[in-house]
């Protein structure tokens, strides 16, 4: 007679992949997460019974628990640094509105088909019409991928072999170690810089344009400030010379805004005599990522018929959510540059004494809000946070959402000006998880 084994073989106690895959719970992940993610999740915890690190019988239960919550794994978070165009965390939040239209745009819709005739329609033709009554100063409008490839495009369609004269005080890094003068290089056009980093007359730019000058590019320095012994020459004085001047308004402000009083804006500098205004969406326009031409008529359309405009062309889903942030209420970048600075303190002080209530270290403190990358370099916006023990930003990152503020002499500040009013619940709920050390969600 041959030995029988005393001890059965855990591997054969562990359930086969076909068997796990009737549990409900599995079923339906399917559905939503697709058959690679759940796959994944159930060869992992059979990994771990074969390893004996749990029961065979658990696990369908490991599997399950491991899961995703979600077929992305990009996390939400709340913005709580006080920076309110924070490129890292996406830059702007988009509003209800453009986030319907995004859902509507996820079918098939009429992006570039007319119900009316049956046939082929202008792409985007609402988007256009939106921007259009935005900055009536614009004879037409062009929208592409982003800023950066707005530039690329004036570039190329209207410089290429030829001369772009731009200030030495306006060559911009515009980050990650991009910088504007080398993607204008990359077209092909040439640079002719004139002046100095501090300072630039209308003579230099006088003495630089000739038959060579495709146009004038003036760029707003979005991120950094020259202070002390300095001089610029405006969008008004620029208009005066024999090429056209191109703006790059960085963050996006198509009207003046009050609470912003010297960042420039599309109408603007349209009516000072720019030809062609460059932006982007997702800075204080408050809209997802892209670029916007905003100006002539002629210009527009050399842009637009340009081959390489077919490349740098905005997707669908951008097309709704910039339609949507145009037409709808102010999105959620400019409400929270807005938002009267009492209204942080209440809500500064609900949110503290809550916290509190729960045993929790927290007090209101003033703090400084700013737009951030995206605008207004030096301008400090009043505000209010919410300081906390620093040893609760580790706990409070790992959390879904994750809730990031800013580290500030030892505290964490959860500034109150980044954080759109609705998530102050989320916010609360998510401390008082992180001080109970229920930080894994
Ligand atoms: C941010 C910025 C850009 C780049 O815009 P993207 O939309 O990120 O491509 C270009 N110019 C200026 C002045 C900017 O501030």
């Amino acid at each position: 007679m041959p030995k029988t084994t005393v001890t059965p073989d855990p591997r054969r106690a562990v359930p086969a992949t076909d068997t796990l895959l009737r549990d409900p719970r599995l079923l339906a992940a399917l559905d939503r997460l697709g058959p690679t993610v759940v796959r994944r999740a159930v060869t992992a915890a059979q990994d771990r019974a074969r390893r004996g690190e749990i029961s065979p019988t658990d696990v369908a239960d490991a599997a399950v628990s491991a899961l995703p919550r979600r077929p992305t794994t990009l996390r939400p978070i709340v913005n709580a640094t006080g920076v309110l165009v924070h490129t890292n965390l996406g830059r702007a939040v988009l509003s209800p509105a453009a986030r319907s239209a995004v859902g509507v745009a996820c079918g098939a819709t009429d992006i570039e088909y007319d119900l009316s005739t049956g046939l082929r329609g202008r792409r985007a033709s609402g988007l256009a019409a939106a921007l259009a009554d935005a900055v009536p100063a614009a004879e037409d409008v062009h929208v592409v991928n982003n800023n950066a490839a707005a530039l690329v495009l004036a570039a190329t369609a209207l410089a290429r072999g030829g001369e772009i004269v731009i200030s030495r005080g306006e060559l911009v890094e515009i980050g990650d170690a991009f910088r504007i003068p080398e993607l204008l290089e990359s077209t092909g056009a040439r640079l002719r810089e004139v002046g100095t980093t501090n300072r630039t007359s209308i003579r230099d730019y006088r003495d630089a344009v000739g038959p060579a000058t495709a146009f004038v590019l003036k760029v707003h320095p979005s991120n950094f400030r020259v202070e002390g012994f300095t001089r610029g020459v405006g969008v008004a004085e620029l208009a005066a010379l024999p090429v056209p001047v191109v703006f790059d308004i960085g963050s996006g402000l198509l009207a003046p805004e009050p609470a912003l009083p010297d960042e420039p804006d599309a109408d603007s500098a349209l009516r000072a005599g720019a030809a062609l205004v460059t932006a982007s969406g997702d800075k204080l326009l408050g809209g997802p990522q892209a670029g916007l031409l905003l100006g002539r008529r002629e210009l527009v359309a050399r842009l637009r018929r340009h081959p390489i405009a077919r490349a740098l062309r905005l997707d669908k889903l951008t097309a709704a959510a910039l339609e949507a942030t145009l037409r709808g209420p102010a999105p959620p970048t400019l409400a929270s540059l807005r938002v009267p600075l009492p209204r942080l303190g209440f809500r500064a002080d609900a949110m503290a004494l809550r916290l509190v209530g729960h045993g929790i270290d927290a007090r209101v403190v003033e703090s400084w809000a700013v737009v951030g990358a995206g605008g207004a370099p030096g301008v400090r916006l009043p505000s209010r946070a919410v300081s906390l023990d620093e040893r609760l930003a580790v706990p409070l990152r790992r959390l879904d959402p994750a809730v990031v503020g800013h580290l500030d002499g030892g505290r964490l500040l959860l500034d109150l000006r980044s954080i759109p009013e609705d998530l102050d619940e989320t916010v609360c709920a998510a401390v008082v998880a992180a001080a109970s050390g229920n930080g894994s969600g």
